[in-house]
């Protein structure tokens, strides 16, 4: 049977606006290459115990009620507020940088100076990107923006996307702004919580549905044939003039015609310890390459409601250049957004201009940092103007 719609990838993109187009009657089919639902955020209890997520750690905050109340229909939640230490200067500091880190890493006397410039510059309870603060004309501030850059972002930045801060985009970077303001949580939106029993059981319930089916360990591209100059989609080699939702990687839909697209990637070497490993969930390594090749430690059972308490499960992550073809380095996490990259990005759209019903969407598709919120806001949007185009 021919289905109603095809949607390629089963992560937050496919699988939210499936069961929204399946909610309304639209039969629709899934075809995602790997051999489990969730996309990245794809979890699983360990041998240890520990709630593992397979391709680094995926914590949920946001300000959007939408996306709460759309997920809660699959999912109970426990709270959760995610809490980052920085190895700086053989210290473990609060990150994102803080009036706490400004104490622990400089004589009281100077902490207070800096602290107390940085309030009556910015106000109690801001939040200041780096590249921002080092634009600050005042020296002390400058100095101090100087220290920050240093021992944050410049190495850390380095090493997760092989540019520098100054050459990647300042979206990046300003991602973990310096906050001027006690608060030691990474993220500081009104919701903050994790699934009750994981994401991937959260996804299982969303995709349980008469018409949705899912075809796991299916590489879309042995099915679906664009042909850009016709505008024509084939299915099977059949034409396929229903909606086609891809939310895998925009240049291997065409065929890398216009060359290959830069992402960045990530290995993560996973390690079973004793007992407790580190004070909180995450502790990131901002410091050069030769002294530490990775970028941060998570130890995943921090996050867990009720974590195992024998054994304990790490993953170091180390950033790699994307090589689709590359023994490691061959999972795309990140779009690296430099001038050309985003050039390159729009030229691939444009081809699909022609080809009226096939629809990009999500992280990899639409070449943008969305967090696991903002997918879901974005893919609740696309499936009602879909529905109300037809
Ligand atoms: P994906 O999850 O990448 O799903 C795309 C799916 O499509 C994949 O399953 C893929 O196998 C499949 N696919 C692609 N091409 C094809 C094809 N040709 N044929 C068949 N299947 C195909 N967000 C947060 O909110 N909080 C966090 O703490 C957080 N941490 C993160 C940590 C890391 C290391 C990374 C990389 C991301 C993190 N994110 C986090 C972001 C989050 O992972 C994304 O927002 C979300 O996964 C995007 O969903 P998606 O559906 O667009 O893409
Ligand atoms: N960053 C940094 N040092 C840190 C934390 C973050 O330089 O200790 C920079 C780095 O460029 C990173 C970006 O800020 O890629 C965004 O960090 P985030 O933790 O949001 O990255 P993600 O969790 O998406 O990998």
């Amino acid at each position: 049977m021919t289905p109603d719609v095809i949607v390629v990838g089963a992560g937050y993109a496919g699988c939210v606006t499936a069961r929204i187009l399946a909610d309304v009657g639209r039969k629709v089919l899934i075809l995602e290459r790997r051999n489990h639902i969730g996309g990245n955020a794809f979890d699983y209890l360990d041998e240890n115990g520990v709630m593992r997520h397979e391709y680094g750690p995926h914590i949920f905050h946001t300000n959007s009620k939408k996306a709460v109340d759309f997920l809660s229909q699959f999912t109970d939640w426990y709270p959760y507020e995610h809490r980052v230490l920085g190895s700086i200067e053989e210290k473990l500091v609060p990150i994102p940088f803080n009036l706490k880190s400004i104490e622990l890493l400089f004589s009281n006397e100077k902490a207070d100076h800096l602290k107390e410039v940085l309030i009556s510059v910015y106000g109690m309870n801001t939040k200041v990107p780096i590249l921002e603060l080092r634009k600050n004309d005042d020296p002390q501030i400058q100095e101090l923006a100087e220290y920050i850059f240093e021992h944050v972002f410049k190495y850390y930045t380095m090493k997760q996307w092989g540019y520098s801060a100054e050459e990647i985009d300042p979206a990046v970077t300003a991602r973990v702004p310096v906050l001027v303001s006690y608060d030691d949580r990474y993220f500081q939106d009104q919701y903050q919580m994790m699934p009750l029993e994981g994401f991937t059981r959260m996804f299982e319930n969303m995709l349980d549905h008469e018409n949705i089916t899912v075809q796991l360990g299916t590489e879309a591209m042995d099915h679906l044939r664009i042909d850009p100059e016709n505008g024509a989609v084939y299915f099977n080699d059949n034409l396929f003039e229903n909606p086609v939702i891809y939310t895998g990687l925009v240049d291997q839909l065409l065929n890398y015609v216009n060359g290959d697209l830069p992402y960045r990637s990530l290995e993560f070497d996973v390690q079973t310890k004793d007992g407790q490993f580190q004070p909180v969930t995450t502790v990131n390594y901002p410091g050069p390459a030769e002294e530490y090749p990775y970028t941060r430690i998570t130890e995943y059972k921090n996050m867990q409601k009720e974590p195992p308490v024998d054994k304990t499960t790490i993953a170091v992550e180390y950033p790699y250049i994307y090589d689709r073809n590359g023994e490691k380095g061959n999972v795309p996490y990140y779009p690296v957004f430099t001038d050309d990259s985003k050039q390159k990005y729009s030229a691939y759209v444009k081809l699909l201009e022609n080809v009226p019903n096939v629809y990009l969407l999500g992280r990899l598709a639409e070449y943008k940092y969305y967090n696991m919120d903002a997918i879901v806001d974005a893919a609740i949007e696309f499936s009602h103007q879909l529905l109300e185009k037809e």
